[in-house]
């Protein structure tokens, strides 16, 4: 096909071919440069991270502030006044399936920079049976497409940190393999150092030429459940609490959710060294999810689940809507089962199964799920599968 201008002619085949180049110039030159990253406000970052996020106030106000902060940081000239704006490590805390994840992968969207999610669980002291620390870095390499300089202002969500927490208090009686030597090794990353990098990871590759990162600009992001700590802030909740007018403290502490209590000192008591807990300043967590914020991350998020359904449906021309009792009865479903916000969708997939098997071939333009139907769907064998899964 001819388009024509004012004196020319150009074909379908070479606009495509120069609509590729301008991208792929595009991707090299500027997806991750410094004007690239665009600066939001803190509240502006809150507004963003509402339209994924439900609930957890608390912790996207910690976030946005301490994003805010590291990124102002880098772009800060170099001054010689002697002011030296430290970085901001976050640690968030919380039950597994609350949102800790999902917190990091929004603000790595928002902000357009080189991410990646590691799972601390993996990692083990150099020349153990799994990963050295450095694959960490390797894998933020592979997100920036090998552009190092937009990986030393990446950002590192580093998900089950509390799995290498020490056990125990002696550590000096059998070899902590993936206990305080990764923690160690995690501290060099954390404090800002320049590490070799082998670009293809792993230790299959003994030749490869090494890639130096500078960790100083990258943010790290901590997540972990930290089973159990609840017990060592309550400990800690009631010795503080003896003496002149304690029963009055003892009757405000929120005992569901006694997480928001939390302080540094309980991450360490619970088995990370205090130089990871210095280094992770920015101390946050994330609520239990109720039954009201459950109902809204089926409905309100951006691509909530529902939302996502309707769309299957709307490419086969089908209205799909959901009346609220069977939103409930999902809901119900998920706390009955102990599923929490991920057992939201394979609860929905279990229900929507045969409709979505039988609907794309039958002339149907509009398909309500109520209470009724979504019951009978689970009625079969999803209930007795989920109960086991519980
Ligand atoms: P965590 O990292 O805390 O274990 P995730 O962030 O991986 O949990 O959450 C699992 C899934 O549950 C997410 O993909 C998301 O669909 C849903 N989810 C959890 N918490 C929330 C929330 N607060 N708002 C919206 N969706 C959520």
């Amino acid at each position: 096909m001819l388009f024509s201008g004012v004196d020319g002619h150009i074909c379908d085949e070479c606009i495509e071919r120069g609509h590729q180049m301008l991208m792929e110039e595009k991707k090299s030159t500027d997806t991750f440069s410094v004007g690239d990253i665009k600066l939001l406000k803190p509240k502006e970052i809150k507004e963003f991270i509402d339209q994924y996020v439900i609930g957890q106030e608390y912790a996207k106000k910690v976030l946005s502030v301490a994003v805010y902060n590291h990124y102002k940081r880098l772009s800060q000239p170099v001054t010689d006044d002697d002011i030296d704006i430290e970085k901001s490590n976050i640690i968030m805390t919380g039950e597994t399936g609350t949102g800790k994840t999902l917190l990091a992968r929004t603000i790595a969207k928002m902000l357009h920079v080189p991410f990646t999610i590691v799972d601390a669980t993996v990692l083990t002291e150099a020349g153990y049976v799994g990963e050295d620390i450095e694959s960490l870095l390797t894998r933020l390499l592979q997100a920036a497409d090998y552009n190092v300089e937009a990986a030393q202002r990446g950002i590192v969500f580093i998900d089950e940190i509390d799995k290498i927490a020490r056990k125990g208090d002696n550590p000096s009686i059998t070899r902590d393999v993936s206990g305080e030597g990764v923690q160690q090794g995690l501290l060099k990353l954390l404090e800002g150092s320049v590490v070799n990098v082998p670009p293809q990871g792993g230790r299959k590759h003994p030749d490869q030429k090494m890639i130096a990162v500078d960790t100083k600009n990258i943010l790290f992001i901590c997540g972990g459940a930290f089973e159990g700590i609840d017990r060592v802030i309550a400990k800690r909740l009631n010795t503080q609490v003896v003496g002149y007018g304690s029963h009055k403290i003892q009757e405000r502490v929120d005992k569901e959710n006694i997480l928001q209590y939390i302080i540094p000192d309980d991450i360490r008591k619970f088995g990370l060294i205090p130089e990871i807990v210095g280094r992770l300043p920015v101390l946050t967590h994330l609520n239990p999810l109720d039954k009201d914020a459950l109902k809204r991350i089926l409905n309100e998020p951006k691509n909530s689940i529902i939302k996502q359904y309707q769309k299957l449906f709307d490419i086969d021309g089908i209205k799909l809507s959901f009346t609220d009792d069977a939103l409930d009865f999902i809901v119900d479903q998920a706390v009955l089962f102990k599923l929490g916000a991920r057992g939201l969708r394979s609860i929905c997939e279990s229900i929507m199964l045969e409709a979505m098997f039988d609907m794309p071939s039958g002339n149907k333009k509009t398909f309500k799920v109520d209470k009724k139907y979504a019951e009978s769907k689970m009625d079969r064998n999803a209930a007795l599968k989920f109960q086991n899964a519980g």
